[in-house]
């Protein structure tokens, strides 16, 4: 399977300074197993590891290489919650269902560290995000929702004023931002790695290049082929995010993929200058700018947005014109790396998870995923062994399919899209 204009992960950053990893033999053979996960994503690999660790014997089906999708190609940007606010979803279900849905979303943030911390995951992990105000209005909302959180949740992020603002990000002329020292930064791939060799200590059986092509439910089992083998499962866990289409229709028009670009800079003697309190800043435009160091001191920034397949014919120019606009003194700057992806986006932008027969699945973290797709994994193991109550936090959030069908899905929700966009500029 070849994802849809997706540039190779060979021209990452990311692969380019990956820990050692022996690529995986392709399934071949009948195989079967208590829970067959499909995706070796963030999603995917924790719930494998959480799976294995409950004591059921799992085999992990990736379709090419382990992070090969948004987990080794992202931004690499911890931010704690999701992209509704407190504020917005204590609105919109009520405080009983606020509380539980904070204590999941910001309860990923350790989550994450703790994994990172019990299997040793070396993947230059850093404290400190800012959320950067595109507009004054931005920072009015901005400042509401932190005061929000902290009262109601006792999540304390701090504010800062616009002329603080230099004190995290020399450049972008932002008006104020929300510093959250619980947020931060990694190297997804390192992360997506570690978290592979974890569960496949733990047990679990993974096979690269393996696309899952089939999948049967029978109502006792599930049956998936894939490649020149088979496997017999009591469930599966669906962890592909925007790319179910194939095997699990009904799923497919939950999300669209919309893709995103990333640049590396050469090493920078100044980095220290650009953003002095090494946080990771992502602005607050619905197609935003995001950015960060990383442990070699380039500049990582992603910007701009693409509703096509087709890649920018150079990507490193495409997201150059958004770097420059925040830092105009790295015009000239050498760029060594340039790579896309693509994020799965659901019409609200919280995260669809929920059950469909033997089939478990989430999806559609829309942007978001850097954090709460461990957590999601692990929500997953926990509902396969029949533990719910945590899973369905999430699984009874309200979803509604993109509209269009088939062929005008994409479409539609690209011109939705596109209204969002053309509003920053306003
Ligand atoms: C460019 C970019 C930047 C981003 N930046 C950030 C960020 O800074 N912070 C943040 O929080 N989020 C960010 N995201 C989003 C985040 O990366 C995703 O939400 C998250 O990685 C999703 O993880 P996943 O495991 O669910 O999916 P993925 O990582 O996409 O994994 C799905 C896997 O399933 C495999 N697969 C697909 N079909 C099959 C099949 N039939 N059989 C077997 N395997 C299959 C794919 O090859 C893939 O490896 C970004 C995304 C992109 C693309």
């Amino acid at each position: 399977m070849k994802m849809i204009g997706a540039s190779d992960l060979n021209q990452s950053y990311y692969a380019a300074t990956a820990q050692a990893w022996e690529t995986q033999a392709s399934l071949a053979s009948a195989e079967d197993c208590d829970i067959v996960v499909i995706g070796g994503g963030f999603t995917g690999l924790s719930a494998a590891l959480a799976c294995a660790e409950k004591g059921l014997s799992v085999i992990l089906l990736e379709a090419n290489s382990i992070g090969f999708g948004a987990s080794g190609r992202n931004g690499g940007q911890l931010i704690p919650g999701l992209r509704w606010s407190m504020r917005e979803i204590d609105a919109a279900f009520g405080r009983a269902r606020a509380q539980a849905i904070f204590d999941l979303a910001y309860g990923a943030v350790d989550r994450v560290k703790n994994r990172i911390a019990e299997h040793h995951i070396s993947c230059d992990a850093k404290s400190g995000h800012l959320e950067a105000a595109y507009k004054p209005a931005h920072f009015d909302a901005m400042q509401r929702d932190a005061a929000f959180l902290a009262q109601h949740f006792g999540w304390e992020a701090q504010i800062v004023p616009p002329q603080d603002v230099g004190r995290h990000i020399s450049g972008g002329g932002y008006h104020g931002g929300i510093y959250d020292p619980q947020g931060g930064h990694f190297h997804p791939l390192n992360y997506a790695l570690g978290l592979a060799k974890a569960a496949q200590k733990a047990g679990v059986r993974i096979y690269e290049n393996s696309a899952a092509q089939t999948l049967a439910d029978t109502g006792t089992h599930v049956e998936i082929r894939a490649g020149a083998g088979t496997v017999t499962a009591k469930h599966v866990i669906m962890a592909a995010d925007t790319w179910t289409g194939g095997i699990a229709a009904q799923l497919s028009s939950y999300t669209v993929p919309i893709m995103n670009y990333n640049i590396a800079t050469a090493p920078l003697s100044h980095a220290d200058q650009l953003l002095p309190s090494d946080a990771a800043v992502a602005d607050s435009r619905f197609v935003l700018n995001y950015f960060r160091l990383s442990a070699d001191r380039r500049l990582i920034f992603g910007g701009g947005e693409k509703y096509v397949q087709q890649p920018p014919r150079d990507i490193a120019a495409f997201v150059r014109k958004h770097m420059v606009e925040v830092f105009p003194s790295l015009a000239h700057t050498p760029i060594d790396y340039a790579w896309g992806g693509a994020v799965g986006v659901t019409i609200n932008r919280l995260p669809h998870m929920g059950r469909a027969g033997n089939v478990f699945f989430a999806h559609g973290f829309s942007g978001h995923g850097a954090l709460v797709t461990t957590l999601a994994g692990e929500l997953m193991a926990e509902a396969v062994i029949g533990t719910l109550s945590r899973f369905d936090v999430f699984a009874n959030l309200p979803h509604n399919r993109f509209p269009g069908g088939k062929w005008l899905a994409r479409p539609l929700a690209t011109l939705g899209l596109l209204y969002y966009a053309m509003r920053d500029r306003l």
